[in-house]
């Protein structure tokens, strides 16, 4: 059993705090026994995945970013 952990810093797109947003650190862990995949934005919010749900949003944000140019970019 193995934990992937990659962390990224990123900023919102929207101003979260009146000042603007300082700034947060992303996590995803991946858990290669089960193929579960936990998203904490920073913020204080943790998000949990199974495989095949995470492929199909990542298939929709793809077929999204091809359509609109502001959204995601993938
Ligand atoms: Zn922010």
């Amino acid at each position: 059993m193995a934990t992937v952990v990659l962390k990224e810093k990123y900023r919102c797109y929207d101003d979260c705090r009146a000042e603007g947003c300082p700034e947060h650190e992303s996590t995803l862990e991946f858990q290669t026994v089960s193929n579960a995949y936990k998203f904490d934005n920073g913020k204080g919010d943790t998000y949990y995945f199974e495989q095949g749900e995470l492929e199909t949003m990542v298939d929709l944000l793809r077929q999204l970013s091809v359509r609109r140019v502001d959204s995601v970019r993938i």
